[in-house]
């Protein structure tokens, strides 16, 4: 992959050709992906390929999720949620396998709220289980990317640091920040910086109340400020890709991430890459 490539989360559906040539036809050149339900690699290896798509990242949602406010985010999301770790575990281990034979490196997931508390029971058993996701990846030169947001920035250095995997990486996702109301995206930048892997390129407005959920916006419409982050981001020698995010179907979706990439191509032309 050529440095800062531009790509958008894909999800991959029954026919996979469909997806990556409707995202080749917006002029990206890579891909995080949901794979298809099949977990067919032969045939989501073949559509990339004959689209011109690298895919950079493997993605794992689980079923059961819900992302409509916060309190039911914590109950609901990733591998946090002591009821479904294990099953949620299995999958996510079969997806990180589907990559290991399409070859991608990384595989991502939202691990859910880290707790904030160390003391938390809950805290030293994800330690543990994110160890040894980390220890089964590291078979197959893998590593494990945490979609950023969810908790502080502080929090997930914690945690990354207690966790002490070298494949521990993360996903960093500057909307997040601002929805989650967390952390402005450039003082999360400047503490997570070191375990950056890939970063979103998605939009986002802070939440009215706290407890609330901002919302998600087209980029240049939510508050990231993009024209400061990005140039701080190369500043701090990041190169990887850069995967605009829209979480939204059909036509308007297009449209958005026809202009993130406007938006981004011009910001990085200012900052002379
Ligand atoms: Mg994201």
């Amino acid at each position: 992959m050529k440095p800062l490539e531009l790509g958008a989360t894909l999800h991959v559906a029954a026919d996979p050709r469909t997806s990556f040539s409707s995202l080749a036809a917006l002029g990206l050149t890579t891909a995080q992906i949901f794979p298809p339900y099949s977990l067919d690699a032969a045939a989501t290896k073949a559509a990339a390929d004959e689209n011109g798509i690298e895919i950079t990242a493997v993605i794992a949602h689980f079923e059961g999720e819900d992302y409509a406010n916060i309190p039911t985010v914590s109950r609901t999301v990733g591998l946090v949620p002591l009821a479904t770790r294990e099953e949620r575990t299995a999958h996510f281990l079969r997806l990180a396998e589907f990559a290991a034979v399409i070859g991608v490196h990384q595989v991502q997931t939202h691990i859910g709220f880290v707790p904030e508390d160390e003391a938390d029971p809950n805290y030293a058993a994800l330690v543990e289980h994110t160890q040894s996701i980390c220890d089964h990846l590291a078979v197959e030169n893998q590593i494990f990317a945490l979609e950023t947001g969810q908790e502080t920035a502080k929090t997930l250095a914690r945690f990354l640091t207690d966790v002490n995997r070298a494949n521990l990486r993360l996903n960093f996702d500057p909307a997040n920040m601002i929805m989650y109301g967390n952390d402005t995206p450039l003082a999360a930048l400047e503490l997570l910086y070191p375990y950056i892997q890939s970063v979103h390129i998605k939009d986002g407005i802070w939440p009215a109340q706290s407890g609330q959920l901002g919302a998600e916006a087209p980029f240049g419409e939510g508050q990231v400020d993009f024209p400061t982050f990005l140039p701080r981001l190369l500043e701090l020698g990041f190169r990887g890709s850069l995967t605009i995010e829209r979480e939204i179907e059909g036509e308007a979706q297009k449209r958005d991430i026809l202009t993130a990439i406007s938006g981004v191509e011009e910001i990085l032309k200012a900052a002379g890459v």
